[in-house]
């Protein structure tokens, strides 16, 4: 097997924030898990007021640039070639397959005929550095902050906190966005120092096809990605076992994949209301106005049918 990266090092440049349930993270292999941070509640600040979330089990910060290089490192041990600095479009050799875990960009997967256009968010993050902040993350569904998704405080070990949002980039500067942030970060909890500034896609679209040939897709590239937080570790933390099934025993990976794939369809439907609704930020006022002041979910990786059904509960006409 071989494993090319085009960049010089794994896991840099760094783009995602590390959310994931415990469950989630206790898929992944063990030594490549670190959690910087852990919580049961987030609470969403919206125009209208706040709104806690309270999970049934623990969410955790894992750190994301150890993951890559401990996965790569755990890939190597077990005999992969590994080939970094190489931007490569493969064609399958006699006999052998192609997986495409290149994420949000999918030019692999979308030359195999895996998926289609895509349209993106853009996201942009900082860590910061500060004596004081959130227990737990914060949600901003705030216009200022982003229209079209929304904004994360999210605790990541050691006085730091990631600070990010992501929005459909015709809404402008996701930069300028990100200083907001940072004021509404220093009205709420002081002053702060900016440790490293990162960013990247979240590819907005309906899970891909998962196979096609010799051609295999997992994560971004074919966007395995739950539609209302933007979370793709959810996915690909369950599909990278199957994936491994098809390759080495000739498993169905379609059918394999087909639960994990009905869930981000599910949540992409959720995903489809709070845009009818006007976006994140207009949909939680509509809660919070409603008197909504904290909701009891069920679990993390399952955000979206616990929502519908407290929707469907408190919000019908009576
Ligand atoms: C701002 C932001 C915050 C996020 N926060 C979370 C979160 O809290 N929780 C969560 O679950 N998800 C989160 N995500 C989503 C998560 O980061 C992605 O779903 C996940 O990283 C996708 O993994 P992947 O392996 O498919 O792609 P990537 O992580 O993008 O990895 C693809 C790799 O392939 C390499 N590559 C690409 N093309 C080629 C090529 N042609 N040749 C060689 N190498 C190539 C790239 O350099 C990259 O290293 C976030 C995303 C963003 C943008």
């Amino acid at each position: 097997m071989r494993l090319y990266e085009e960049h010089a090092r794994f896991g840099r440049p760094r783009h995602c924030t590390g959310v994931v349930s415990e469950l989630t993270a206790s898929l992944l292999p063990k030594d490549a898990v670190r959690v910087l941070s852990k919580y049961r509640e987030m609470t969403v600040l919206t125009p209208a007021g706040e709104i806690d979330l309270v999970f049934g089990e623990a969410v955790v910060t894992i750190d994301r640039v150890w993951l890559e290089k401990a996965l790569a490192e755990i890939a190597a041990s077990e005999g992969a070639e590994i080939i970094t600095g190489t931007r490569v479009f493969p064609n399958p050799q006699k006999g052998g397959c192609i997986a495409a875990a290149e994420g949000a960009r999918t030019e692999v997967a979308s030359r195999a005929g895996l998926c289609g256009k895509r349209a993106y968010l853009v996201g942009a993050q900082y860590i910061i550095r500060s004596r004081h902040g959130p227990d737990h993350p914060v949600v901003a569904a705030l216009p200022s902050i982003s229209r079209d998704f929304f904004g994360w405080v999210v605790p990541a070990g050691d006085m730091e906190y990631v600070l990010g949002l992501a929005d459909d980039p015709r809404r402008g500067s996701v930069i300028d966005k990100v200083l907001e942030l940072r004021k509404l970060f220093t009205r709420l909890w002081g002053e702060h120092d900016v440790v490293e500034r990162f960013g990247g896609l979240i590819p907005v679209c309906r899970p891909c096809t998962p196979v096609r040939g010799r051609y295999f897709g997992i994560g971004d590239s074919v966007c395995m990605v739950k539609q209302l937080s933007g979370g793709g570790l959810f996915a690909i933390a369950r599909a990278a076992p199957l994936l491994a099934k098809a390759v080495a025993e000739g498993a169905d990976y379609a059918a394999l994949t087909a639960p994990i794939i009905r869930t981000l369809h599910r949540s992409w439907a959720l995903t489809k209301v709070v845009r009818a609704l006007g976006g994140y930020w207009s949909a939680a006022s509509i809660v919070a106005r409603a008197g909504i002041r904290r909701v009891v979910l069920g679990r993390y990786d399952l955000i979206h049918e616990g929502i519908m059904k407290t929707l469907t509960r408190n919000l019908r006409p009576r």
